[in-house]
């Protein structure tokens, strides 16, 4: 493997399992972290089959499993009439280790690679270190960081920019994140109630509909995340307010309007992507290189697979292959952000959020004849769980 260095900036999941994969082949890694500890806001609450699969190797999958909840239906219901569409992911028995979607934070993950890395003697994990800038030269990167107030320098031959959705790496080689915003923003609650009791066929993942508007219900160990939007030109205050979210939990269940309300939070969504993902020896993985609706929960997913990707590329690279092998890390995963992630996640926020009644309809009679159609079904689970983008990219050259 030679002496070759790796810095990673961000340890989020994406940056995190990429650490952990090249660490495990021997490759002396550094992570630069902003925050003082692995940041346990409330974001990604869905593992889904393909992911698992890949974390299985290391052992991280089956102690996620300890710490989640495994769902292996999840439906689409009418809450006025009790109609249901209904998936069952126990016919992507033969093609998945994990045919269920499991429902655990997203930093149950980061803190347990954390943990893993920190105990590495390959791996330095340092908090409180603030990406700067990367300036390439013949022999690798120099990366400034900042550090209790102090500027620091790291040589490495490679910098990896996994550091979220406001890049600083990407903003720092100044560029663009072409896309767009999405028109409805997003509000997650963390609730302390048996919604199980009040709304009967519960699943662990449930898209509610009411006559005008949307919900999900999503399980985990402890609490239930209920996510609304928010009314048109409603300023975010407001739309977080108490009266405001409780008079929204009123609305699929009056007796969960009085529940602990334990974390709310508001989102604006993104669907960007970068024209390139490798930039000499900077890399582009995770949320710093593409955006996507959180609808259908695949955006920590996706990172996830960029990671797996990047490591079956960069180690080759750093055995001595020629770096142009990236340029296949870049075709495939871009083209998999673009043309499957961005793709199925734009098709789901616009099926959640539609209100018209005659869209609805047929929205629902498309769902209906898929979950009745043993085909349909077991191809739209496949995209859903992330398989069949996974067999796609090993496709492309
Ligand atoms: C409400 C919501 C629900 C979601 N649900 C799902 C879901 O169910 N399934 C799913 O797959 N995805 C979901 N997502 C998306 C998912 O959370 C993100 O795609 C995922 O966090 C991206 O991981 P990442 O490692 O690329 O970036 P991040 O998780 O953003 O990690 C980046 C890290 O870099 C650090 N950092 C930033 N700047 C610097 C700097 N200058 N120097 C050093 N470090 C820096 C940050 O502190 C952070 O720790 C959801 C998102 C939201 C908002």
């Amino acid at each position: 493997m030679g002496n070759q260095k790796v810095t990673i900036v961000g340890a989020g999941p994406s940056g995190l399992t990429l650490a952990w994969w090249l660490v495990e082949d021997g490759v002396p890694v550094t992570v630069l972290e902003r925050e003082p500890a692995i940041p346990r806001d409330m974001r990604a609450s869905t593992f889904h089959p393909a992911t698992l699969d890949l974390l299985k190797a290391s052992g991280l999958a089956s102690t996620l499993i300890e710490r989640g909840t495994v769902v292996s239906q999840w439906q689409y219901l009418i809450h006025e009439t009790g109609e249901r569409a209904i998936f069952d992911m126990a016919c992507l028995n033969e093609v998945t280790a994990h045919p269920f979607r499991l429902q655990c934070e997203q930093f149950q993950l980061t803190e347990l690679l954390a943990d893993k890395l920190a105990e590495h003697p390959l791996c330095t994990l340092s908090f409180n270190a603030s990406f700067q800038n990367a300036t390439p030269h013949s022999g690798g990167v120099t990366t400034l960081y900042l550090s209790q107030g102090e500027q620091h320098q790291l040589e490495s031959d490679w910098v990896i920019a996994a550091d979220g959705a406001s890049s600083e790496v990407r903003k720092s080689l100044g560029l663009d994140f072409t896309g767009h915003v999405f028109p409805k923003t997003s509000i997650t609650l963390v609730l302390e109630h048996p919604f199980e009791e009040d709304i009967s066929n519960l699943l662990g993942v449930n898209y509610v509909w009411l006559p005008d508007r949307h919900y999900s219900l999503m399980r985990l160990r402890d609490s239930w995340r209920f996510t609304y939007s928010p009314e048109q030109g409603q300023e975010v205050e407001t739309a977080l307010s108490d009266a405001v979210a409780r008079s929204h939990i009123a609305k699929v269940s009056p007796r969960a309007a009085g529940a602990t309300i334990r974390n709310r939070n508001f989102y604006t969504l993104h669907q960007r992507c970068l024209q390139q993902f490798c930039h000499g020896r900077i890399l582009f993985m995770g949320d710093a290189a593409h955006l996507n609706s959180p609808a259908g929960g695949m955006g920590m997913n996706s990172g996830i697979h960029d990671a797996r990707s990047l490591a079956d590329h960069l180690l080759p690279v750093l055995r001595g292959h020629n770096p142009r092998l990236l340029e296949r890390y870049d075709r495939r995963r871009r083209t998999i952000a673009l043309e499957e992630v961005q793709r199925l996640s734009a098709q789901n926020y616009a099926r959640h959020r539609e209100t018209e009644p005659e869209k609805r309809r047929i929205i629902w009679n498309e769902l209906q004849n898929t979950v009745n159609d043993p085909q349909r079904h077991r191809a739209y689970l496949l995209d859903a769980a992330m398989i069949r983008s996974r067999e796609r990219e090993q496709t492309i050259e």
